[in-house]
C-alpha cells in the first residue's frame, strides 16, 4: 500500500550500513489487486503458495535440465482445478476467465513453460475439444483432462505452415465414400508443445470440405512425436513434432463443431488470453527479483537500488507492469461479459497478445542489466524469463501478424500478403 513508503532524507542513504526504506509491492503500488474480486485474490494467493512449494524451488534445475516432470504437474495442477479451468461441466471447474487470467499469472511469474503447459491442455486441447467435439469426444476426454490423468496438446503449425496456416499441408483423406468410412491422416506438425508426453492430440488437417479437427489418440498406429531438442527458451517445456504415416481413425475422430481454419483461429484467440496475463506475471517476478537485488547489492558505497539510473528502470518497468495488468484486465473482464455494451473480439486479443508480450521481453531484459553477473545465471529468474518470452513472442501469433491484425482492423486494409 502507499502508506508504507516512509519518505527517508536522500542523506540517511548515505553509506552501506543505511536504513533500508520500506518498500511497496510492484501490485500495491497502484493498488492492482483491489481491482480483483475477493475470488480472485484468494486464487492467485493459493496457486502462488502452491506454486512457490512445488515448482518455483525446481524450475531452474528443470530450465537447465531442458526438462519438465509434466505429468507429475499435470496432476498438482488438475487438483487445483486450473486445467480446463474456463470451462464448464466434464470436470472443469467453470470460473470466469479473470479467475483463469489470474491464475495464468501466477503460472508465468514461475516460468513461461509451466504456464504453457496449462494453456496449451486448457486453452488449446480441452478448449477445442468442448467447443467443437462430440459428445462421447467430450465424456471420452475432457474429465481425464481435467484432471491431470490425460494430457492433451494441439496440433497445427507444420515445418512449412507457421504464420500462414492455411498453407497446411497435412491431408486427412476418407477410406471410402460413405460417411461412415475411417480418416486416414498423413502429414507433419511442428513445434507441439507436449506432443512427446502427450495421451491425445488435436491435429488440425486438410480435408475435401476444408480444415478440420481430429481426435487423436497418441497411441494410434502410424502416430510418432520426436521430441525437438536444442531449443535456447521455453527449456521447462516439452516440444516435438508429430508425424502421422497413414494414421487410422474411425469416422468420428472429427470434430463436428469445426470447419474451416475458424476453428483452430478460435482455440489460439482462447490461448492468447492466457498469454496476455502470463506476460503479466514474467514482468512482475523480474521486477520483484530485480527489487530485492538491488536492495541488498552494493557498489560505490551504497546499494543500487538508491541509484537514480537503477529507480528509472524500476519505475519504467512498475509503468509497463501496470498497464500490461490493466490491459488484461479490461479484456478479461470484457471475455466475462462485466464490460455494457462491449464483447471481447480476437483483435481486442491480438492488441493485448502483442503488446504484452513485447512489454514483457523489455522488462525482463532491463531487470537483468540491474542483476549484473548474477544476472546471466540461473540463480535469479529475469533471464529465464527473457528467454522464455522470446518464444512466446513468437507462438500464438507472431508479433508481426498480431501488428498486422490490429492494423487491418484500424485501416480496413489486409497487408498479410502485400
Ligand atoms: P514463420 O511463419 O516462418 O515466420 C518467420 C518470420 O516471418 C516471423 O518473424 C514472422 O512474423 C514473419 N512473417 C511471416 N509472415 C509475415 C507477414 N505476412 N508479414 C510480416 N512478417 C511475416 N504450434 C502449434 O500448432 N502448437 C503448439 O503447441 C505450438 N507450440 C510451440 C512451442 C514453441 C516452443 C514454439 C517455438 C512454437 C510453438 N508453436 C506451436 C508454433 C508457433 O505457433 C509458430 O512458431 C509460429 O506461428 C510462427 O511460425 P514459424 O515458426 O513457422 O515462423
Amino acid at each position: 500500500m502507499i502508506d508504507k513508503v516512509r519518505r527517508t532524507p536522500c542523506a540517511a542513504l548515505v553509506g552501506a550500513t543505511m536504513n533500508r526504506m520500506t518498500t511497496t509491492s510492484p501490485d500495491d503500488l497502484l493498488a492492482l489487486d483491489a481491482l480483483l474480486t475477493d475470488d480472485e485474490r484468494d486464487t492467485a494467493k493459493t496457486v502462488r503458495q502452491v506454486l512457490d512449494e512445488n515448482v518455483r524451488p525446481h524450475v531452474g534445475q528443470w530450465y537447465l535440465d531442458g526438462t519438465l516432470p509434466a505429468r507429475d504437474l499435470a496432476l498438482l495442477f488438475g487438483d487445483l482445478g486450473l486445467l480446463g479451468m474456463h470451462l464448464e461441466g466434464y470436470g472443469c471447474a467453470g470460473t470466469t476467465a479473470t479467475m483463469y487470467g489470474v491464475a495464468c499469472r501466477e503460472l508465468e511469474a514461475v516460468d513461461g513453460g509451466i504456464r504453457s503447459l496449462v494453456s496449451v491442455q486448457g486453452s488449446l486441447a480441452m478448449y477445442a475439444i468442448h467447443r467443437f467435439g462430440s459428445q462421447e469426444h467430450k465424456t471420452r476426454w475432457l474429465p481425464e483432462m481435467a484432471a491431470g490423468r490425460a494430457i492433451g496438446c494441439f496440433g497445427l503449425t507444420e515445418p512449412d505452415a507457421g504464420s500462414d496456416p492455411s498453407s497446411m499441408r497435412t491431408r486427412a483423406r476418407r477410406d471410402g465414400a460413405s460417411d461412415t468410412a475411417d480418416w486416414v491422416l498423413d502429414g507433419a506438425k511442428m513445434w507441439i508443445t507436449n506432443s512427446p508426453i502427450a495421451d491425445v492430440a488435436v491435429v488440425w488437417a486438410r480435408t475435401d470440405d476444408g480444415v478440420r479437427g481430429f481426435v487423436v489418440p497418441t497411441d494410434s498406429p502410424g502416430f510418432s512425436a520426436p521430441e525437438i531438442g536444442g531449443k535456447l527458451s521455453l527449456r521447462a517445456s516439452v516440444t516435438g513434432q508429430i508425424v502421422l504415416e497413414g494414421v487410422r481413425l474411425p469416422h468420428d475422430a472429427a470434430l463436428p463443431g469445426a470447419v474451416g481454419l475458424r476453428g483452430p483461429l478460435s482455440c489460439l484467440t482462447e490461448a492468447r488470453f492466457g498469454i496476455i496475463w502470463g506476460a503479466t506475471g514474467a514482468i512482475r517476478d523480474s521486477l520483484t527479483v530485480a527489487l530485492e537485488y538491488a536492495g541488498a547489492r552494493v557498489q560505490f558505497g551504497r546499494p543500487i537500488a538508491g541509484f537514480q539510473l537503477t529507480q528509472a528502470k524500476f519505475a519504467d518497468a512498475e509503468a509497463a507492469y501496470v498497464k500490461a495488468v490493466l490491459l488484461a484486465l479490461h479484456l478479461g473482464r470484457l471475455k466475462d461479459g462485466a464490460v455494457t455494451g462491449a464483447r471481447i473480439t480476437p483483435e481486442m486479443v491480438s492488441v493485448g497478445k502483442l503488446d504484452n508480450v513485447r512489454t514483457a521481453l523489455e522488462v525482463a531484459r532491463s531487470m537483468r542489466t540491474i542483476l549484473g553477473g548474477s544476472g546471466i545465471t540461473i540463480d535469479y529468474s529475469p533471464l529465464r524469463h527473457a528467454t522464455n518470452l522470446e518464444t512466446v513472442l513468437t507462438y500464438e501469433g507472431t508479433q508481426e501478424v498480431h501488428q498486422l491484425v490490429v492494423g487491418k482492423a484500424l485501416t480496413g486494409l489486409d497487408a498479410f500478403s502485400g
